[in-house]
């Protein structure tokens, strides 16, 4: 395992943030306030696995810092002064995400139960920190690292409270106490999607916890708003490595699914699409931008049981309106679609099939397509969807067309330009002025104004 030093995670995380982590410990500094680089940024460093979203916390140790507060990172932030960033404060959680376009870092107030009487002792405070960290949910998650000199001073290179650092090497998740799932039970969710992501296994202690507060009832407390809030992170993490199939086996092997609702599970014929789902939602080649890949997720996931148990968990989920019609809905519209797709000829006819379809419906049916339907799809994803047409709307309405002949023009330019039978600008004029003729009975007007006879193509 590499060795963590704040000089070499320094070194690790992104190019554009250094300057503002840099700029908030020397605030930090002057305000005797402490940094840590916290959480899953320490985890994946250690596992070599690069440092994407920066999470730090602050801990104030006397000066003018004062004792720890929920205004702790606010100051640090304010007092850091970035021009051109972003500062939203949630007061209410004591946290700060400073931002600029894409790029943003997170800074929370430590958090305890007990902090907070002016004058602390040191020893006190250094509870603090732990306690922050030991609230958590694993021990791999609780690493901290200080990077400014008020953070380091009388603490070691990493802060460890549960031995996670050990648990990292062994590749095993662990929760801090016995009843850790009882106060949390969309834990065992966590710790299917960090299972899954990392290859860890859950503790042999842990698993005994899990085992309690599902014999204890624990699962039925929680509102389905929290555990669908947790599946949608699961099916975000494709984009790290997740297989979400694995994911959800984990959870059906732990009895977490039946606890959720009595009789789910994952049906076998839903794990091949699930793992090319995972694939495909990680493959940066496809270029997709499913806001809710969570409903691809389950659509496939879902689609194979029976009409009223996949109610059940859709209402055990709060999953509700558009997205629940469409995950109902999907064994159906996956038939018809897809028996439409294997008789389609060329690639115009596939684009004129699931050009409005939104990018969940597509990957859902990209995942469970029979291979040669499959390899159409993902050739349409990656090549077919970004074709430019060489002329515009614009254009045909100066060829005088008007309403939907614009747009059925436009769409049979675009079967053309795909199946290879208009190739520039002049060919694509050609069949605009004969869609136009079509549509009003006569002859649209050429480029200056002139009626020409239309040159048809492109399968008119
Ligand atoms: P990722 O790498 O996906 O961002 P992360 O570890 O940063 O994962 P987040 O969901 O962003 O995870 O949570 C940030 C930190 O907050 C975690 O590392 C964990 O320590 C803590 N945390 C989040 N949710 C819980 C929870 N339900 N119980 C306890 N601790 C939690």
């Amino acid at each position: 395992m590499k060795r963590v030093t704040a000089e070499a995670v320094r070194r690790a995380w992104p190019e554009e943030v250094a300057p503002w982590v840099e700029a908030l410990c020397e605030a930090g500094d002057a305000l005797e306030i402490g940094l840590h680089l916290v959480g899953g940024p320490v985890r994946d460093f250690l596992l070599d696995r690069g440092v994407r979203d920066i999470d730090l916390i602050a801990e104030a140790r006397g000066g003018e810092g004062g004792v720890t507060d929920k205004s702790t990172a606010e100051t640090v932030a304010r007092k850091a002064a970035l021009p051109g960033v972003r500062v939203v404060v949630h007061r209410r959680f004591g946290t700060v995400r400073l931002s600029k376009g894409s790029v943003s870092v997170d800074v929370a107030s430590v958090r305890s139960e007990t902090y907070a009487s002016p004058g602390a002792l040191p020893t006190v405070e250094a509870g603090q920190l732990e306690q922050d960290l030991t609230r958590r949910d694993f021990t791999v998650n609780a690493l901290a690292l200080p990077l400014n000199a008020v953070a380091s001073r009388g603490r070691s290179a990493l802060i460890d409270p549960g031995r996670g650092l050990d648990d990292l090497r062994d590749g095993v998740l662990r929760v801090f106490h016995p009843r850790s799932f009882h106060d949390d039970p969309t834990r065992a969710l966590r710790a299917a999607r960090f299972a899954a992501r990392l290859g860890f296994g859950l503790a042999r202690g842990s698993r005994n916890t899990l085992r309690a507060a599902l014999r204890d009832g624990a699962f039925g407390a929680v509102t389905g708003e929290r555990y669908r809030a947790e599946l949608e992170k699961l099916f975000l993490d494709p984009r790290h490595g997740l297989d979400p199939a694995r994911a959800i086996r984990f959870l059906s092997e732990t009895h977490v699914l039946a606890a959720l609702e009595p009789g789910l599970g994952l049906p076998p014929s839903a794990r091949g699409p699930l793992r090319r789902l995972g694939r495909d939602l990680g493959d940066p080649a496809l270029g997709l931008a499913a806001e809710s890949p969570w409903i691809a997720g389950l659509r496939l996931w879902l689609a194979p049981l029976d009409v009223a148990l996949r109610r059940r968990v859709l209402r055990r989920f709060a999953v509700r309106g558009a997205a629940a019609r469409a995950i109902n809905g999907h064994a159906k519209e996956a038939e018809r679609v897809l028996a439409r797709l294997a008789r389609a000829r060329g690639r115009g006819s596939i684009d004129a099939l699931v050009r409005e379809l939104p990018d969940e419906t597509l990957l859902a049916l990209a995942a469970e397509a029979p291979t040669p339907l499959r390899r159409r799809l993902l050739r349409w994803i990656k090549e077919d969807r970004r074709v430019q047409l060489p002329i515009s709307g614009r254009d045909l309405v100066e060829l005088g067309l008007e309403g939907p002949a614009v747009g059925r023009a436009l769409a049979r330019i675009r079967v053309g330009v795909l199946d290879g039978d208009i190739k520039d600008r002049d060919e694509a004029l050609a069949l605009a002025r004969e869609v136009g003729a079509r549509s009003t009975g006569k002859r649209a007007r050429g480029p200056g104004g002139r009626s020409g006879p239309a040159r048809g193509r492109g399968g008119g």
